[in-house]
């Protein structure tokens, strides 16, 4: 058994993002459209040092670059779920949130062929039906909430948090392999600009890995087969600075002793009881 695990997770946006930004003229567009042609730098990388990853794919995605998709798989990847058009399912009523579930999990399963076992939240968030419409489905895992930094756990579904105070809800057969913004590419590296907010982005990429991997030597020091799970975007990792950084952060953590994992690997284990991330005396 490994001393930890680290799950590659590459949320595959593209045109989505877009539609769901509601910025849909030429250049954002062609933002999105960059995505396509890193995907293909990142399966070159991943393959030439042997590693699986998990790619989010919207279903919009999915139909808009079928082959690509395919390719992902054909690569060994694990596909999994990333809402239709990028939707914020936080804000949806359960049947329309219902609906855009059941388009996505039909346009993962028509164009790779492989039903998809695990979904994350279009900008991480979910509304108080998703658990249980995940687990309705079939889903095995979801891959949104931050409620640890190294420990799959179990989500609930009827917590109940105001004023007053916190009940927690039951446990739901659904794994969380929890996810956080400071190991997420988009805000350290992309620029990002609308009436409502400016996200700078654009930093140096090699501060990022540093982060990443400080929180790798800790994880590693204080927990037993703890996780770390790290989400980047072909259309933000995907340029050269970044990709050359990249390649440099995975051969570097590969030297330690942790195994590469997909999210759907590690949602099986704990599944199975496998203790995950526990603190080491
Ligand atoms: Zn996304």
């Amino acid at each position: 058994m490994p001393s930890g695990y680290v799950c590659l997770t590459f949320d595959f946006d593209a045109l989505s993002v877009w539609v769901d930004r509601g910025q849909l003229s030429a250049t954002p567009r062609s933002r999105g459209e960059f995505a396509a042609v890193a995907v293909p730098r990142l399966l070159k990388t991943l393959s030439r040092r042997g590693l699986a990853a998990t790619w989010f794919v919207p279903g919009h995605t999915a139909h808009t670059y079928p082959d690509l998709c395919r390719e992902i798989r054909d690569h060994g990847h694990e596909i999994a779920l990333h809402g239709y058009a990028h939707e914020n399912v936080a804000t949806m009523a359960v049947d329309a949130e219902r609906a855009v579930l059941d388009r996505s999990i039909a346009a993962i399963t028509e164009v790779t062929g492989v039903p998809a076992r695990g979904f994350r939240a279009p900008a991480w968030d979910l509304s108080e039906n998703t658990v249980a419409l995940l687990t309705e489905r079939g889903l095995r895992y979801d891959s949104s909430m931050m409620g640890h930094d190294h420990a799959p756990y179990w989500c609930r579904t009827g917590d109940r948090v105001d004023a007053a105070g916190t009940v927690w809800g039951a446990e739901a057969p659904l794994v969380e392999v929890p996810v956080s913004w400071t190991l997420d590419d988009l805000p350290y590296l992309e620029f990002l600009s609308s009436p409502a907010r400016t996200l700078p982005g654009l930093r140096d990429p090699g501060e990022m890995f540093a982060n990443w991997e400080l929180d790798l030597r800790y994880m590693l020091r204080e927990t037993a087969q703890g996780v770390l799970t790290v989400t980047c975007h072909p259309e933000v990792i995907g340029r050269g600075h970044r990709l050359l950084r990249l390649e440099e952060w995975l051969d570097r953590i590969a030297e330690e002793d942790v195994a590469f994992s997909t999210v759907a690997e590690v949602a099986d284990l704990f599944a199975a009881g496998v203790e995950l991330g526990t603190p080491k005396d």
